[in-house]
């Protein structure tokens, strides 16, 4: 080896070892938990060592830590709009390593009651529709629509006849598994895995809720999950939808607000138990 060689080695050496060292030291992302209004994001938030609050644009943003491991609250707002902007913001304000949705919902299944929770393993839109053609005086019905994939084509949604099957946002398989993991510690009611069905729409038509039901699977019903899944998948985030019942028509599951919380003490033993595992 010449010293010509030997030098340029050693330059190398020099210049790899700081970004190995680097690599190995940077900061994770944190985990990003959602929650629409302020009863079903401020507790949480309540539970972060060393919050600090933050407004960008609409929303509002809690980083602290847990366990030593950063978390960052998100008050998305309702509807399927103002979560959406709030998971873009937050993957590109925050670069999480995973992006929990949760709060309340009404129940799709008559097997469900309120206060049981829902782990989504998958979440669909359920305000994407097209609607068959009909004369004036005829009707509207919206049991005959067919699910519309705003995915799935870049030609005119209405016209493509391959998009008649609803498209589902899947949980990340790690997430899903960590939320099922502290499923033992939750004494309020179930923890089961099903179907979150989201739309800008509070349905209370029971004929409607049970053909969701029976045809795409929806467990429960609320207004953001699938959007925020949406936009974290664009992102290549891992995501899950957490969400506990707060109310279910199908079996006379009166609204109890208070769900909100439990939810949020479910979502906190859920980030414990993956920081705990992301740490090892
Ligand atoms: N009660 C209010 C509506 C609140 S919006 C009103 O009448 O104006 C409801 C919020 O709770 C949304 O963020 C949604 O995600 C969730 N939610 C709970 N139960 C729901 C249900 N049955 N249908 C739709 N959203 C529901």
């Amino acid at each position: 080896m010449t010293h010509k060689t030997i030098r340029q080695a050693l330059t190398a050496c020099c210049l790899l070892l700081p970004a190995v060292s680097f690599a190995q030291q940077a900061p994770k992302g944190p985990v990003v938990i959602q929650g629409a209004m302020p009863i079903e994001a401020e507790h949480f938030a309540q539970r972060l060592d060393n919050p600090k609050e933050e407004q960008i644009g609409g929303w509002r943003f809690w980083s602290g830590t847990i366990d030593g491991y950063p978390v960052v609250v998100s008050e998305t707002l309702k509807g399927m709009s103002n979560s959406a902007a709030a998971t873009a913001i937050a993957a590109t304000h925050f670069h999480p390593a995973a992006i929990i949705n949760q709060g309340t919902a009404g129940g799709h299944d008559p097997a469900l009651k309120v206060y049981d929770i829902v782990l989504g393993k998958y979440s669909v839109n359920l305000g994407a529709f097209k609607t068959p053609h009909k004369l004036k005086g005829e009707g509207s019905d919206s049991r005959e629509w067919k699910p519309m994939d705003l995915l799935a084509s870049k030609g005119s949604a209405g016209e493509d006849k391959n998009a008649h099957t609803m498209r589902q946002f899947p949980a990340d398989a790690q997430l899903l598994a960590v939320a099922n993991s502290v499923s033992k510690t939750y004494s309020k009611g179930k923890v089961v895995e099903g179907v979150i069905g989201s739309a800008d729409i509070w349905d209370s038509e029971l004929d409607r809720i049970s053909f969701f039901h029976n045809t795409y699977n929806t467990s429960a019903e609320e207004m953001e999950t699938a959007s925020a899944a949406q936009i974290a998948a664009a992102f290549n985030i891992p995501f899950v939808g957490i969400r506990i019942l707060s109310n279910n028509i199908t079996n006379d599951g009166k609204y109890d607000p208070q769900t909100g919380l439990a939810c949020q003490d479910y979502v906190y033993q859920v980030v414990k138990a993956y920081i705990a595992k992301v740490q090892k």
